[in-house]
């Protein structure tokens, strides 16, 4: 038998004896196997790599034919790795996902996010006021004394700027966190002109926290501003508005009150959207519910404005959002609204 024989016969039987360690590999395949038998076969002392040592003991003319018969092996070997390889992976996934007994084939329970009451009530506000010709507008969070307070005519020892009501930015005294949706009368007054029809809703912040106060909550602002504005005009949007909120049948009436940024200023109030006015627990028995302040803009937020007093008149008005979302959708408690359970934000819909 020459030498060519030898090494054919011995490419031969490493050939056979792939195959058979492949087919039984199959029983318990794993990436471990696989990579064992890579080294069995193409390792630096493998089988097929040792197979081009006994290359060397064939003669010149011999080596070519020889040669071209270990690379096919080579290749062959190659592609049934590769192959048991890919068989492997899936297998490995298959034994990961039964460990953790996730069906991925289970329809989800809960597929659409719904909307935050808050979100969803002030969406429905502003639908509203659109429909009245208002524009929206949005103003800074942090704002100047002089936007939240000064221009509104607080005057300087007005208790609302003591620092127990007022969150203050650190070290500087005359930058705060908004008490109220009230600074962007000033904003909006300084940038636009009149006539103006404006709604601006937005986070406000005060140092408070009880069972119906959160240190932060929100507030919509609105203020109209043109000539010949009175009372009649305010009280007739305010009514229309909470009308189309809370039914036809409710009406609203006005209690005087002091707001330094309106003359005359009163506070609002809804017939109980529970009991419609008879009395119930939720109106402590009176028929009414108060909502928000509104008034007439003071002469001297045009005049700090630079706007004539004479020429033109508004009305402002002011309320919470939360306490319109609690009321509308019946919540018990304000405090639900901003602790992020899960299961309560779920029930609420996906839009208004
Ligand atoms: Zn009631």
């Amino acid at each position: 038998m020459s030498q060519l024989e030898i090494c054919l016969k011995q490419i031969e039987a490493i050939k056979g004896q792939f195959q058979a360690d492949s087919a039984s590999s199959k029983a318990q395949l794993s990436i471990k196997v696989v990579e064992d038998l890579r080294i069995k076969y193409l390792g630096r002392k493998g089988l097929v790599t040792s197979l081009m040592e006994s290359l060397k003991t064939l003669s010149k003319e011999e080596k070519p034919a020889a040669g071209k018969v270990i690379n096919e092996l080579r290749q062959g070997v190659e592609a049934g790795l590769e192959s048991l390889k890919v068989e492997a992976d899936a297998s490995a996934l298959d034994a990961s996902l039964s460990q953790y007994k996730l069906d991925i084939s289970l329809p989800t329970q809960n597929l659409q996010g719904s909307l935050h009451p808050v979100t969803l009530m002030r969406r429905v506000m502003l639908t509203e006021f659109r429909k009245l010709g208002f524009t929206v507008y949005d103003g800074p969070e942090i704002d100047l004394d002089f936007y939240n307070f000064e221009a509104l005519n607080f005057k300087e020892d007005h208790p609302a700027r003591d620092m127990q009501d007022t969150f203050f930015v650190a070290d500087r005294v005359a930058t705060i966190l908004r008490t109220h949706t009230s600074n962007i009368q000033i904003h909006a007054m300084m940038h636009e002109k009149a006539p103006m029809r404006v709604v601006a809703p937005g986070r406000t912040y005060r140092c408070d926290s009880d069972i119906t106060h959160t240190p932060m909550f929100h507030q919509i602002e609105g203020f109209v501003v043109d000539k010949n504005i009175s009372m009649g005009d305010m009280k007739g949007i305010v009514d229309r508005f909470l009308k189309q909120i809370f039914g036809q049948d409710l009406s609203i009436r006005l209690r005087p009150s002091f707001f330094p940024f309106v003359e005359p200023g009163a506070e609002f109030d809804l017939q109980c959207v529970k009991c419609r006015g008879a009395g119930c627990r939720i109106c402590k028995a009176t028929g009414w519910l108060e909502i928000g302040g509104l008034g007439m803009i003071h002469p001297n937020v045009f005049e700090k404005l630079g706007m004539d007093s004479e020429e033109y008149t508004g009305f402002a008005f002011g309320f919470g959002i939360d306490r319109i979302a609690m009321l509308r959708y019946g919540l018990a408690d304000l405090r639900q609204l901003f602790e992020g359970d899960q299961q309560f934000l779920s029930q609420f819909p996906i839009q208004p």
